[in-house]
């Protein structure tokens, strides 16, 4: 195909309103029949309408091929490794983000500093039963929480089956004592037992202390029986006391709940974890674009987050996320200009607190955006598709649907809300999308010292790419209102 023949499919190609019938969807067939393309680059959608050939030719493209997505998480895993939100060495993630994005043909490259107060975990996470069955248990720091000093904390430990057990425990009750919380969280394709469960992690701490605990531990918010701790995000409601709080491994777990089952007195734990805060540091969102033929249409932002917890490479959570979004964006670009600018947002210490998102919000809310969607759930394959302007713009919805059914994407009626990065949709209350992810295994390594490279699958990642290509095609080059009017 001659670049003059390619630049006209593209030019004519990307939408779907024309009918078959159309003049100049003959031009397009006879022009694909002269280069023998196969029928099948057509797809029929709702209406009698098609999707021409370049806007599913890349997307196709990205599927059986693409290694954008994975040179990126390869190339920041490998040269960077873990990102922990605020230090240097998330400092050294964007640096390397930067030049990638620069290198690959992105316009308007930024590194927009905000500053942050930075948490980092320290150096000593242990954790040892004393009595009645003496023996270490794996443990590491939740994001947030303070030390229990170099001495460690020695206590009592009370058992909760459940975080309403938790709850229900007598004011005071705790005194002096390390409360345990578990779970029952198992792998979900949605992912949604991290909302049922997860509770212990965000809110336990919390509780504890205001039961008079100086201390916590929980089963890791995790599906995996690796001795790896899960690690993640606390808060303390405000006047409540921080204190230590700890992850343990499920099968460190799965033991300490059976001593719990056979000690006839007391379960007697030593506790060290000496994570701090070091103040007011710099972090920053890193951004880039590929710039639309119309500058004043809104742009379709997509975004990730750059960085990661200390204990992992960032492989899974997000360096995959950050991939995705910047080759789906790569591969639209190389078929042609599209109409809107496409900027990819890199956000900043999202882990901790969704720093990054408040701040790009914040510096960006007078710029109206399109659409935004956000790729933050691992690497695996893409299975349902969600937006929230299937009432105000339905034909748009069902384009959009319709053109990634061939990559085993189903349709949806729940409403897309977006994920953690992109808080700016939320505050314009714009159009967002929400390319729902395989969750199965995402619980195994969210968090935790597995969360490497060789756990991305390359078939998931690259029909990933792939639907995120073929979105971005639709909605980079839609003319009219994307959430309707
Ligand atoms: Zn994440």
């Amino acid at each position: 195909m001659s670049k003059h023949q390619l630049r006209r499919l593209s030019d004519a190609g990307l939408v779907a309103e024309a009918p078959i019938a159309s003049i100049a969807m003959k031009t397009s067939i006879l022009a694909l029949a002269a280069l023998s393309l196969p029928v099948a680059a057509f797809a029929q959608v709702p209406g009698g309408g098609v999707y021409k050939y370049p806007a599913q030719q890349m997307a196709d493209g990205a599927h059986k091929g693409d290694t954008i997505a994975w040179d990126f998480v390869e190339g920041i895993t490998t040269e960077v490794g873990p990102r922990q939100a605020g230090t240097e060495a998330e400092k050294r993630g964007r640096d390397w983000a930067v030049n990638w994005l620069k290198e690959q043909g992105f316009k308007n490259v930024a590194d927009e500093p905000f500053m942050m107060n930075t948490w980092v975990p320290g150096e000593v996470h242990k954790a040892e039963i004393i009595s009645p069955f003496p023996q270490p248990l794996v443990v590491q720091p939740l994001g947030g929480t303070p030390s229990t000093g170099p001495e460690g904390i020695t206590a009592e430990v009370v058992e909760f089956g459940s975080l309403a057990a938790l709850n229900e425990a007598p004011e005071g009750s705790l005194k002096g004592k390390i409360a345990y919380v578990t779970h029952a969280m198992t792998p979900s394709q949605d992912g949604s037992h991290y909302g049922y469960f997860g509770g212990a992690r965000f809110v336990g701490p919390g509780l504890a202390s205001q039961k008079g605990a100086m201390a916590i531990v929980i089963k890791s918010i995790g599906t995996d029986q690796h001795r790896n701790p899960h690690t993640g995000v606390i808060r303390f409601p405000e006047g409540v006391t921080p204190i230590p709080a700890g992850a343990l491994t499920l099968p460190d777990a799965a033991n300490l709940e059976r001593m719990f089952d056979r000690a006839e007195g007391p379960v007697t734990m030593k506790l060290t974890l000496t994570p701090e805060w070091i103040g007011e540091t710099q972090s920053g969102n890193v951004v880039g674009e590929i710039v639309g033929k119309d500058p004043s249409l809104p742009p379709v932002l997509l975004a990730c987050h750059i960085d990661s917890w200390w204990n992992g490479t960032g492989a899974f959570d997000d360096g995959a996320g950050c991939g995705i979004i910047s080759a789906a964006a790569l591969h639209v670009s190389h078929y042609g200009q599209p109409l809107r600018t496409i900027r990819v947002l890199m956000a900043g210490a999202e882990e901790v607190g969704l720093h990054g998102s408040v701040a790009y919000s914040k510096a960006h809310i007078d710029e109206p955006i399109a659409v935004a969607y956000e790729s933050d759930f691992g690497a695996d394959r893409i299975w349902r598709f969600e937006s929230n302007f299937r009432e105000t713009n339905p034909e748009l919805h069902a384009k959009l649907a319709a053109s990634v059914a061939r990559f085993g994407v189903a349709n949806s009626r729940i409403v897309a809300t977006g994920g953690a990065d992109i808080n700016i949709a939320r505050d314009q209350k714009t159009a967002i999308i929400d390319l729902q992810q395989d969750g199965t295994r995402y619980f195994d390594l969210h968090h935790t010292p597995d969360d490497t490279l060789d756990k991305i699958d390359i078939d998931q990642l690259r029909q990933n790419v792939a639907v995120w290509t073929q979105v971005t095609a639709i909605v980079a080059n839609e003319p009219g209102s994307i959430k309707g009017e």
